[in-house]
């Protein structure tokens, strides 16, 4: 009898490959094992080999053997090179109409560039987008596919079924959009959870240093603000983190972490790409610039503590104990959260023109309902928000949005102006903040701007009665 083929096959079984690998097999895949070295492939047979099909291979040519037609090979190598490099093996070994597919964490410009050389050769080229981390490729993570629509039929089905359910048993699964859409739509995704860490840190730091909160007593604060509409998964985990007690010194874990956050990537990534695209995301990049602060050079951040004045007198005394104080922050948090969100949308929304993507926007936070680290409540109503024909212009626009921001400004706007006062950065609430009265401001500061490019270079500028035409005066200080 013709031996069994491999519905799909992985190369790259490190622990993303290996756990989307035995993910596939508890749904019943057969699924082909490959990788690089061949100690990655004994070690998941011998550990995990009884829990579904698997087929052990050692070279590219037997991986491509082992696969039912029109093959699927799925790529978990480390992003950057390694990708190419395993695209360059696969390549003449497939026949016309496989599919490739990328899940780990590729810059979107590199899937858009191997998409159409892979589609040169006839070949389909899927950049996939995987959110939720080992756990989650284990047991359903949210999946972000980009690629030709035609390859989703047959992938689709299989990527759906591993993924994340949401709690209306919707797959935490859909195409996309073409080409490098599904990495960046995770790359958006990755950078509006560098804004949700960053806005729960800007809380953390004043419930502990204006409302004197010790680690334990705020992981209570975050377990109640879990039952509200910031109930979401980071919410839920920082209870955990404040709570936990470091065995060594029988201290707040908290207080022996050494606080200089590291990044991998795709947050900046998304900060690059607004400023490429022109798109405000002010909140995720903050974000980003505050990892940056906290890790740069040592020498300096001590020296400031040192040399620069706080401009205030000794606040460490005065501790506010007035339990308004911590549901100011909890608002604050809320509205600036959802700016970040808000302004990540619109910047897939500038991004799905720029690239000929038709990004829906119901179906993104559709995907990021359960399986991602961004999962929240909050994801439901931003999907309904945008459901129908009524999506609004901005996410702040949503008349649901247009209220909670409205309860939440005046506590919003308390907590900036406490937070300057003492001298506590918060940089997302008060840049989030900051969005919100620009956005909404009848006149810009912008006119100026274009007063003093017209006189030192002549640059032009627009009239409110002309909007059509350009003009130039002739600055007679300007010689
Ligand atoms: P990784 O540490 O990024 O990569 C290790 C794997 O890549 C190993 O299988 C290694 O093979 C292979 N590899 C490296 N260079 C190679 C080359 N030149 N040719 C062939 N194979 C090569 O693994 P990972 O943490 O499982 O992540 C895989 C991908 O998923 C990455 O893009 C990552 O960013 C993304 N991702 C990771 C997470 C996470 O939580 N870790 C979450 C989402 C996405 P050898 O065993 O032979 O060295």
């Amino acid at each position: 009898a013709a031996e069994k083929k491999a519905d799909i096959g992985v190369t790259g079984l490190a622990v993303m490959g290996a756990n989307l690998a035995r993910n596939f097999a508890h749904h019943g895949y057969t699924v082909a094992l490959h990788n690089r070295s061949s100690a990655k492939t004994d070690a998941l047979i011998e550990e995990h080999g009884s829990e579904g099909d698997f087929i052990r291979t050692r070279t590219m040519q037997d991986l491509v053997d082992s696969l039912e037609r029109p093959r699927r090979v799925l790529i978990m190598v480390k992003a950057g090179a390694p990708v190419d490099s395993v695209i360059e093996q696969l390549t003449p070994l497939l026949d016309e109409g496989d599919i490739i597919i990328d899940g780990g964490n590729s810059y979107f410009q590199d899937t858009r560039r191997r998409e159409r050389e892979c589609a040169e050769k006839g070949l389909h080229f899927v950049g996939v987008g995987v959110s939720g981390g080992e756990e989650g490729a284990l047991n359903g993570p949210s999946i972000m596919p980009g690629g030709s629509e035609e390859s989703y039929q047959t992938l689709g089905p299989m990527l759906e079924d591993i993924s994340a359910k949401a709690d209306d048993g919707a797959p935490c699964c859909a195409w996309i959009s073409t080409d490098g859409a599904g990495h960046f739509v995770k790359m958006v995704h990755n950078g509006i959870e560098y804004a949700d860490m960053q806005v729960i840190g800007e809380a953390h730091e004043l419930l502990r240093s204006v409302a004197g909160l010790e680690p334990a007593e705020q992981a209570d604060v975050f377990d109640e603000w879990n039952t509200t509409e910031l109930s979401s998964y980071l919410i839920e985990i920082t209870a955990q983190v404040l709570r936990q007690v470091d065995p060594k010194t029988g201290k707040p874990f908290i207080d022996i972490v050494a606080d200089a956050a590291g990044q991998k990537g795709t947050g900046r990534w998304t900060v690059q790409e607004a400023l490429e695209l022109g798109s405000p995301v002010t909140a995720i990049a903050e974000s980003v610039f505050a990892r940056a602060l906290s890790s740069s050079e040592p020498a300096m951040r001590k020296q400031a503590q040192e040399v620069l004045p706080a401009g205030i007198g000794d606040t460490t005394e005065d501790v506010v104990k007035d339990p308004g104080f911590v549901d100011d922050v909890r608002k604050a948090l809320y509205a600036s959260k959802l700016v970040s969100y808000a302004q990540g949308l619109d910047m897939l929304t500038m991004a799905g023109r720029e690239y000929g993507w038709n990004l829906d926007l119901a179906t993104i936070a559709s995907l990021w309902r359960n399986g991602c680290i961004i999962r929240a409540e909050l994801l439901n109503v931003i999907m309904a928000a945008y459901e129908g024909d009524k999506a609004p212009l901005n996410l702040l626009f949503a008349p649901e949005f247009v209220t909670s921001i409205e309860d939440a400004l005046p506590a919003w706007r308390r907590v900036v102006a406490r937070a300057v006062e003492r001298g506590i950065p918060a940089p997302v609430f008060s840049s989030a903040l900051a969005y919100y009265d620009a956005l909404r401001r009848p006149r810009l500061n912008a006119a100026l701007t274009q007063g003093l490019r017209d006189y030192f270079g002549a640059h032009t500028y627009k009239r409110i009665d002309d909007p059509d035409s350009s003009f130039h005066v002739l600055w007679s200080g300007n010689r």
